[in-house]
């Protein structure tokens, strides 16, 4: 058998990363190197249990990145602003690992990437999704061949940012400053496979910007959808303002009510699902995801 291309996985302990790692896995044709911080964690222990090359590495360590992505033919990159909530380092990081994949020579880089939205008229900036625009960018620039899978709105974002909460015996409402616009979806399990099929083919998807989703539901179809399956349970959109929203008190609450106005103002065509499901045709619905995390959605309940 032809040797495995080797796919070096960053955020291999996160949700992104760890749908890469467990896709990839279930494909003949490629060979995994999990990267990350700290080799004792919980994340890099349940890796080794999948019997995954794991690395130590760090996107601020310029160096040391240079071993990560030796030998490798592929390379999944996912920054985490919320790790520190500086949109300059964050682009630094991305600019690191575009350095060493060039150095490396790799053959296809996939970008989590997002959307600019400078300009665009949402309340104030969002610098989570700006900087990763800046990353795609620069990636452009240095000529390495790559794919930018620009996400939407993690399904599991119910199960732990913002679970319904509470309003009486069986009464949940859901609180999100989306007005009656459409909220892009995904199930973040997804993007293994959608990396996968990427690296299966990256000439079909080289120099791309991928806008990907499960679904667009208002939400009032979300919560009609989780009061269908989780009955006698039943779930109320409460609509809530930019304003009140951005007054919350969890840090970064500003900046996700910029988030959410921004995508007020692009729920025409923020997202394409029917590409999402020709690249992955088994792409989940929101109905589907409900269905099949019918117990974590109930724990997860205030
Ligand atoms: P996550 O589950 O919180 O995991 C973060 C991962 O990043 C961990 O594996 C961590 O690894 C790794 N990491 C953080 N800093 C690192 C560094 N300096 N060097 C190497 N690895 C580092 O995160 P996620 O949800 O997969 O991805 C987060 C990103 O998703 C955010 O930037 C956000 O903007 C974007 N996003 C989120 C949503 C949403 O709805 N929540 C939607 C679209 C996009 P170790 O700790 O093991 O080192």
């Amino acid at each position: 058998m032809a040797s495995r291309k080797l796919i070096t996985v960053f955020g291999a302990t996160g949700a992104q990363g760890g749908a890469v790692v467990r896709a990839l896995l279930g494909n003949p044709e490629f060979a995994v190197r999990a990267v990350t911080r700290n080799l004792d964690g919980n994340g890099a222990q349940e890796l080794k249990k999948l019997k995954v090359e794991v690395v130590k590495g760090d996107t601020d360590d310029k160096e040391g990145l240079k071993k990560i992505l030796s030998g490798a033919y592929g390379c999944f990159l996912v920054t985490n602003y919320f790790d520190h909530f500086d949109k300059n380092r964050e682009i630094q990081q991305g600019k690191n690992v575009a350095d060493a994949c060039k150095a490396a020579g790799i053959k296809h880089l996939v970008f989590s990437g997002l959307d600019n939205t400078e300009g665009s008229g949402a309340a104030g900036p969002v610098h989570h999704l700006d900087g990763k625009a800046k990353i795609e960018d620069y990636i452009e620039q240095t000529g390495v061949s790559y794919t930018s899978t620009r996400t939407s709105f993690y399904n599991e974002n119910f199960l732990n940012f913002n679970p319904p909460r509470k309003i009486g015996d069986n009464k949940y409402a859901i609180s999100l400053p989306m007005g009656d616009k459409p909220l892009y979806m995904m199930a973040v399990n997804d993007v293994g496979p959608w990396v996968v099929e990427i690296l299966k083919d990256p000439a079909k998807y080289k120099g791309k910007k991928l806008h990907l989703a499960g679904d667009k539901l208002t939400l009032d179809q979300v919560c009609d959808t989780l009061s269908k399956h989780l009955k006698p349970k039943q779930f109320q959109y409460v609509p809530v303002s930019v304003e009140d929203f951005a007054k919350m008190p969890f840090p970064g609450a500003e900046e996700m009510a910029n988030m959410f106005h921004f995508f007020q103002l692009k729920a025409d065509n923020f997202r394409d699902v029917a590409l999402t499901r020709k690249l992955y045709s088994k792409t989940q619905t929101f109905d589907a995801w409900v269905q099949a995390n019918k117990e974590k959605i109930i724990q997860a309940l205030k």
